[in-house]
């Protein structure tokens, strides 16, 4: 029996997220909460451990709004700021458990976090500085307190990215190609969640047209989209185009 799991959207908007500072476009005048996305994000609850996929610029706001109390990791695709910007707010959790909070990622993204968060591993460090563990993992499965986990290449135009699946769902963002035998790790998913910025080409992620071929290359039986530009049509607009089986995510959503 597969354990029960839950995702939550924390956030579903690009790297400016939506609105966009400044802009007065429609999708950013919109009206409709779904078109309020914060950066890209999503809480896993599974095995009554509680991991989340990136940690942007918004993880704070986004923690308090989904009343999270207890996290057992953070697992990070890459090291775009509107991944991990948010990383100094673990100090919440370092001061409610009194431990590090721990990371997984790939060792060129652990130097990046080295490199952007130098205070973090210095030497001296502040008194109540954050407190991380860095666990470094690649292509391999790990373990994350008892939850399996199975990371995914792909790739982010020349940058290599990590997707994660757990159980039957998988959460891939930031890519513009995955490649051929990690479609190996995608068979019988209940849920894909993929990133697409925009119609038509982008050099370093999918367009809303390769990210409706990847979904049905995949076959999962539902699939969202994640990571939206205000590039792309409001929600309630951009939903009408998409076949049954894709839903356009939006913040807050829990599937
Ligand atoms: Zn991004
Ligand atoms: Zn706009
Ligand atoms: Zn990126």
């Amino acid at each position: 029996m597969p354990a029960v799991i839950k995702m939550t959207f924390l956030g579903t908007g690009t790297s400016q997220g939506i609105p966009v500072i400044a802009c007065n476009c429609a999708v950013c005048r919109s009206a409709d909460v779904r078109d309020k996305r914060l950066r890209s994000s999503v809480l896993i609850e599974a095995a009554h451990r509680v991991l989340l996929i990136d940690a942007g610029p918004d993880f704070r706001q986004q923690l308090l709004r989904a009343n999270v109390q207890r996290l057992d990791g953070i697992l990070l695709t890459h090291e775009h700021k509107d991944h991990i910007a948010g990383l100094d707010d673990v100090r919440a959790f370092n001061a409610s458990t009194g431990q590090p909070v721990d990371i997984y990622a790939e060792q060129r993204v652990m130097n990046a976090l080295q490199r952007e968060f130098q205070y973090v591993f210095t030497e001296n460090k502040y008194p109540g500085a954050p407190e991380m563990n860095l666990h470094t993992i690649d292509e391999h499965p790990f373990t994350v307190e008892g939850v399996d986990i199975t990371p995914i290449r792909g790739w982010h135009y020349k940058l290599p990215v990590l997707g994660f699946r757990i159980e039957n769902l998988a959460y891939i963002t930031d890519v513009n190609r995955v490649e051929e035998p990690e479609f190996e790790k995608l068979k019988d998913l209940d849920i894909l969640t993929i990133s697409t910025v925009r119609h038509g080409h982008h050099i370093s992620h999918f367009s809303l047209e390769e990210a409706l071929a990847f979904i049905a290359k995949v076959q999962p039986r539902r699939a969202y989209l994640t990571h939206l530009s205000h590039l792309l049509e409001a929600h309630s607009e951009l939903q009408a185009m998409l076949p049954d089986n894709v839903q356009v995510a939006f913040d807050g959503l829990t599937v």
